[in-house]
């Protein structure tokens, strides 16, 4: 395997990976329809390092090459209350903040173009997305006069489109050479004074929290407030605010064009670095605690929640995954598909009086007490067990 271990944005060498996982499924999300293709689904490892000279996190075990979405990707967003706050406030900062009322403006891997939609609605007059994944698929996000998606890659060629701010969210983490569109960005705005907004998850608050299953194969980066500093500023841009959002878990970056500076670094990377060291070893204590806990005789055992979480965190078990039985979703469209790896199936909530697990696992603490009430409306009296990260 080719590993990547200079620093994509910095170039700086970098020794040692200070967090491993080893066959991770490469598309956690993608669920099969039987046990022989989820044995078989596509793995990798993930070799998290940690740039001593802008703090740039990545995955140096990443091969672009492995990231080839099949039929199966769950991909569906379910836009909780608090996203659709957190998603107008953003848009209409933006209108404000950059002046855009009345003026055209371009996202780029906009996805369904729920956030196109939003800015046309906060005064923009048009917005366009870009986003491949869109080819030949409908989206209730487009009907809106000014909203429109183009199904292809966002680049040089599009030097013709007007445009007044360009927005680019989470898109950033699953790049393995992030310099190269952010130049790429930088040469289509020319002499102009175009403003950008990035937002891409904050590695940041995922080391403080020491969130270990956010760290998942598709994303090869984990961006922090000096290496998106130091990615912007060599890129050709000035910052003007790096700020955390979303109860923390987003970095949003808004930034202007200015001259390249290539030897450039954002303030704050020592920082970064002790907290990925102490990200490494509480995370690798918390794995061996998990193994051990479910390798001794824990009985049955069942995950509720099969999302990009718990799939990884059952697939990080090894061994200690044999007792598992199944793992519990309440979306349908999940249901007797069968998970990545470690090949259980995903089934509803009543399945479990069937199963009669011994021990649940919750992969989300915000549902723990009402999934707790659920599975005891079903006659079932098993230990509870939050997994934290
Ligand atoms: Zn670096």
């Amino acid at each position: 395997m080719c590993l990547q271990t200079n620093c994509p944005v910095c170039n700086t060498p970098v020794a040692e990976a200070f967090f491993v996982l080893t066959d991770v499924p490469v598309i956690c999300n993608q669920l099969w329809p039987d046990d022989d293709a989820a044995r078989n689904a596509p793995k990798g490892d993930v070799e998290l390092c940690v740039c001593e000279t802008c703090g740039f996190i990545w995955n140096r075990a990443f091969d672009p090459q492995r990231m080839q979405y099949a039929p199966g990707y769950e991909n569906a967003l379910h836009f909780s209350p608090k996203f659709q706050v957190f998603a107008e406030d953003l848009a209409e900062g933006l209108v404000e903040r950059f002046g855009l009322h009345g003026k055209p403006i371009v996202e780029i891997g906009c996805g369904d173009g729920h956030m196109l939609d939003l800015m046309v609605q906060k005064g923009v007059a048009s917005a366009t997305g870009f986003d491949p994944s869109m080819k030949d698929v409908a989206s209730p996000f487009t009907e809106r006069d000014g909203v429109s998606i183009c199904p292809e890659y966002f680049g040089v060629q599009h030097l013709d489109q007007r445009f007044e701010a360009i927005l680019c969210r989470h898109v950033l983490e699953h790049l393995d050479k992030p310099l190269k569109l952010a130049q790429d960005i930088r040469q289509v705005i020319g002499e102009r004074d175009v403003p950008i907004y990035f937002e891409v998850p904050n590695a940041d608050w995922m080391l403080r929290a020491v969130s270990m299953w956010d760290v998942i194969y598709e994303h090869v980066g984990y961006w922090t407030a000096p290496s998106v500093t130091t990615l912007f500023e060599r890129a050709g841009f000035e910052i003007v605010s790096v700020q955390e959002g979303y109860g923390d878990q987003f970095l949003m970056v808004e930034a202007r064009p200015a001259a390249p500076d290539p030897t450039a670094v954002g303030p704050g990377v020592d920082a970064v670095v002790q907290s990925a060291r102490s990200f490494g070893e509480a995370a690798n204590a918390e794995l061996k605690l998990w193994r051990s806990r479910l390798s001794a005789d824990a009985g049955r055992t069942v995950i509720w929640g099969a999302g990009s979480k718990g799939i990884t965190f059952a697939n990080a078990l090894g061994s200690g995954a044999d007792t598992l039985a199944a793992m519990v979703d309440l979306n349908t469209r999940k249901h007797e598909l069968i998970v990545p790896g470690i090949a259980v199936p995903v089934v509803a909530p009543e399945k479990l009086m069937e199963i009669e697990p011994d021990l649940v696992l919750i992969s989300n603490t915000q549902y723990q007490a009402e999934i707790e009430q659920q599975v005891r409306d079903l006659g079932l009296q098993p230990d509870f067990a939050v997994i934290a990260g």
